[in-house]
């Protein structure tokens, strides 16, 4: 199982010795849900300078064989919290925007209590985003991924905005309520569920990933190549300066 920390964001193969899973059905009879029982699942982090658990517990159907109920492997998730840490929040760094950050970190919070509020935050979050990075700015967001479309197709979008990031946002305008979301106006709050609300989310987090993430690690090259190249200039100009004090070879 591929797994990403949420504290340190190192992505690893989980082995078992750093993965355990507990489960147990709830005996009580005929609740109203139905037969239900709880799952448990800790991760241990397997960088050794994180080392920190996550853990989630899940609210699963309970099925019935040979007279007695027990949790199946597929059994269907009737609810899922994460309980540590208390947010699936990724920690972002200082160069994003704090105001997406802030907008980011609450939609992951109240994603499961709710999920009309969590997406509400993350299309303006998205919003922003393409406000900020891309510089475009309309009434509605649907009408701004339009117009980024469009820079792109004139090859005048912004350097790190590629197709698949615009083609990822539209893949997610296709899913249940989310697109009637980007369509409607900011302050219009519309009915989703939990997975379609953590489903723009997850868009937040590449476009965090394709746009700022990835545009740092270009300046950061490049301010690594220009200052190797400043290094040698001035060796060369000491090289220089050091053979015209030599006038006489
Ligand atoms: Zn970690």
């Amino acid at each position: 199982m591929y797994w990403e920390c949420p504290y340190c964001g190192q992505g690893q193969t989980v082995t078992s010795p750093n993965f355990s899973q507990i489960q147990m059905h709830f005996e009580i009879e005929k609740p109203e849900s139905g037969e239900v029982g709880l799952r448990g699942q800790a991760i241990r982090c397997a960088n050794p300078e994180c080392n920190r658990l996550e853990i989630r517990a899940e609210i699963v159907r309970a099925a019935f064989s040979s007279g007695h109920y027990y949790i199946p492997t597929n059994a269907k998730i009737l609810h899922r919290s994460r309980l540590l840490p208390p947010s699936f929040a990724k920690v972002l760094p200082d160069f994003i925007p704090a105001v997406l950050r802030d907008d980011y970190e609450e939609a992951c919070k109240i994603c499961d209590l709710s999920p009309k509020a969590s997406a509400t935050l993350a299309r303006r979050c998205l919003q922003g985003m393409i406000r900020d990075f891309c510089g475009i700015s309309k009434n509605r967001l649907i009408d701004e991924v339009n117009a980024l479309r469009k820079l792109l197709a004139d090859d005048n979008a912004p350097r790190g905005v590629s197709e698949e990031s615009v083609e990822a946002i539209d893949a997610v305008r296709d899913i249940g309520n989310i697109g009637a979301h980007m369509e409607k106006d900011i302050s219009v709050i519309i009915e989703v569920d939990a997975d379609e609300a953590r489903t723009l989310i997850e868009l937040i987090e590449l476009l965090f990933e394709e746009w700022y993430i990835a545009r740092e690690k270009r300046r950061m090259r490049l301010s690594k190549v220009v200052a190797i190249k400043e290094a040698k200039d001035s060796t060369k100009l000491i090289a220089k300066e050091a053979s015209n004090e030599r006038p006489n070879e």
